[in-house]
């Protein structure tokens, strides 16, 4: 079932793009600009405002393209970079992500994990009515979930392919927690899973 392209707003094209520059260095986020048909964004990011930017389709090249650059380093360096996407977000976007002035300490973990993935979701859901992303509180584990998941849109694989969004996932528990977590996506719409659906497991340091 094909499915439709969504569009991705300036703000976040423009985390990404911060963020993989901060991680590939200028050379390498322009040769994959140029690999994925971006090559518009060269020197020249989107404003971070609420507008329309590229689609998902294009998103989804993007991380593409930053995979086959590296090779089997691919997926370790898509995780970085959500990591910076996220770090990105809490330093210039903290009013979209809802986060200004959360006072997490006193919650148990669970909650405050809770708490940062629906940030999460909700900011997702501003820059994109059509998102559709919710959090699953129902199960052992914690998990967000996203239908919409832009990263594998029209693409395909045998395994879950998501990882710039894993490393995003990561950096924001480790920021509500102050603990790094694994996460694992155990479900991918790449591999015609009904949506993405990455779950919160143990702490690292547990
Ligand atoms: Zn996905």
């Amino acid at each position: 079932m094909p499915r439709k392209d969504a569009v991705i707003v300036n703000a976040l094209v423009r985390q990404a793009l911060i963020a993989a520059q901060e991680v590939m260095g200028e050379n390498g986020l322009n040769a994959v600009l140029r690999t994925s048909g971006l090559e518009r964004f060269i020197g020249n990011f989107p404003p971070d405002d609420m507008n329309p930017s590229i689609q998902a389709s294009q998103y989804a090249r993007l991380n593409a393209a930053i995979e086959e650059f590296y090779g089997r380093g691919g997926p370790g360096i898509l995780k970085r970079v959500g990591k910076a996407s996220f770090e990105y977000a809490v330093r210039e976007q903290a009013a979209l992500l809802g986060i200004a002035g959360a006072a997490l300490k006193l919650l148990p973990e669970r909650q405050r994990i809770k708490f940062i993935l629906n940030s999460m979701v909700g900011a997702l859901k501003k820059s994109n009515a059509q998102v559709e992303a919710w959090v699953d509180d129902s199960g052992e584990r914690v998990a967000f979930i996203e239908s919409t998941c832009a990263i594998c849109h029209s693409r395909t694989s045998d395994k879950p392919i998501c990882h710039l969004y894993i490393g995003s996932i990561g950096e924001a528990v480790r920021w509500a927690t102050g603990r790094e977590h694994v996460i694992t996506e155990t479900h991918c719409l790449a591999k015609s899973d009904p949506y993405c659906r990455f779950e919160v497991g143990e702490a690292k340091d547990a």
